[in-house]
């Protein structure tokens, strides 16, 4: 069975449709790129989606009740779910500052975007 999958390419501003066509589970053609960067993007969007994370986190102590962080690269969306519940269960202390590593995940850096 062949199943089309539509993107538009969000590695540059020209967002590009991209058009990945799926039969039995292998990749059978893909449509609509302009550049290599977007049929690279398109592949692992369709056999292994990736998306940086970010959230917020308490601070005990802080200037402010909570820090936003993210995640230094992209993970895996289906990791999302596992790595939103370990940040539930953080707390940090103040002071914390732009660029701290406030946890790790699967070899992924959490990193505060501001201070706290
Ligand atoms: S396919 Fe290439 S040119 Fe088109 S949006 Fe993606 S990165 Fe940009």
């Amino acid at each position: 069975m062949t199943k089309v999958y539509r993107f538009t390419c969000i590695v540059c501003p020209l967002s590009c449709t991209i058009e990945v066509e799926m039969e039995g589970g292998k990749i059978k053609d893909i449509k609509g790129y302009t550049c290599p960067r977007g049929k690279e993007w398109a592949i692992e969007e369709v056999i292994n989606p990736k998306r940086v994370v970010m959230s917020v986190v308490p601070v005990e102590g802080g200037k402010l009740p909570t820090v936003s962080v993210k995640t230094e690269r992209p993970i895996p969306k289906d990791k999302i779910p596992e790595l939103m519940s370990m940040l539930a269960k953080i707390k940090v202390k103040a002071p914390v500052k732009i660029g701290d590593v406030i946890a790790e995940f699967e070899g992924v850096k959490i990193i505060a975007t501001r201070e706290a």
